[in-house]
């Protein structure tokens, strides 16, 4: 059965709002996006998101809800926290933008919104449990299992970004600990791992590209980092055993990862044997706006 949903993602520069067509497969009927225009701050961000919901609601009236995938988490109040788009952070943003629409909406964070995604339509597809990893400017995860995303109890399921991979003060993290495994497998914490060797600030690509040249610094920078990624990724697998791990984020397209990573995360495991797939996204950029749609597809639908 074929049905219209409606999802809207939340980045820092741009929302994107999207009519969805999901039965086999999926179809964008109709995608808007206008800049998130942070700066004009709060209650703009609200009216603009309002907005946007308001017009695909207009153009698909029949949806019972409206998905949101957007940045951070939410603690227990439900407030926003460690949000990219800061002027989001410690307000109550969700209730704030249920009040201003008149259709139920589900929220989920980002990272939620792609596993969600490729666990219905992407590189996760048929695997009863799928982690997918965001690695880009930060860290994140989400969890799938059977269809539906699991947010936990303090709605902080999959962040494996927080979780201290080298308890050391040297290493502190915004989150307020020290030693993080986002410090360490983020493009920009990547970037400072090299700067500390070599003083010179390079974006992930050009560091793959010197270490290819034989650069000592970048040599150690991206064996470092192959260990760091099989440490922490291996400790997910050791926790969860999914069926399969989806890498997404700007980081997820350096090849060694399913290759020399990959090595490292089968030594670090607890088991002599890696059976565990660990797949490069296949939705790519529009992973976002399609799960956050997908939020609003009961399981068992499909
Ligand atoms: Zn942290």
């Amino acid at each position: 059965m074929n049905r219209r949903l409606i999802g809207i993602d939340m980045g820092g520069t741009k929302l994107e709002a999207a009519i969805v067509d999901v039965g086999e497969g999926f179809r964008f009927v109709s995608r808007r996006r206008v800049s998130t225009e942070q700066e004009g701050g709060y209650d703009h961000i609200l009216s603009r998101v309002a907005a946007l919901i308001d017009e695909c609601v207009h153009e698909e009236p029949r949806v019972a809800a409206v998905g949101v995938g957007m940045p951070g988490s939410v603690t227990v109040t439900g407030a926003v926290k460690n949000a990219n788009t800061v002027c989001l952070n410690g307000r109550s943003f969700r209730a704030d933008l249920q009040q201003r629409v008149n259709v139920p909406l589900v929220f989920a964070n980002d990272a939620n919104c792609f596993a969600l995604a490729e666990a219905r339509f992407g590189a996760g597809r048929g695997c009863p449990v799928v982690f997918g990893v965001i690695m880009g400017t930060g860290v994140g995860g989400g969890l799938v299992i059977d269809g539906q995303v699991r947010e936990g109890l303090q709605s902080i399921c999959g962040e494996w970004g927080h979780t201290i991979l080298w308890p050391d003060d040297r290493f502190p993290c915004y989150c307020g600990k020290s030693g993080c495994t986002e410090l360490f497998l983020s493009g920009p914490g990547i970037a400072t791992r090299y700067a500390q060797r070599k003083g010179e600030r390079l974006a992930l690509p050009d560091i793959l590209l010197r270490e290819q040249a034989g650069d000592a610094a970048a040599v150690a920078c991206v064996d470092e980092w192959m260990d760091n990624f099989g440490r922490a990724l291996s400790n997910v697998i050791n926790i969860v055993d999914p069926d399969v791990v989806v890498l997404g984020g700007g980081v997820s397209n350096a090849l060694c990862l399913y290759d020399r990573g990959v090595e490292k995360v089968a030594r670090y495991l607890f088991s002599d044997q890696l059976r565990t797939p660990i797949r490069q996204h296949r939705i790519g950029d529009s992973a976002g706006v399609l799960g956050a749609a997908l939020l609003t597809w009961p399981a068992g639908e499909d």
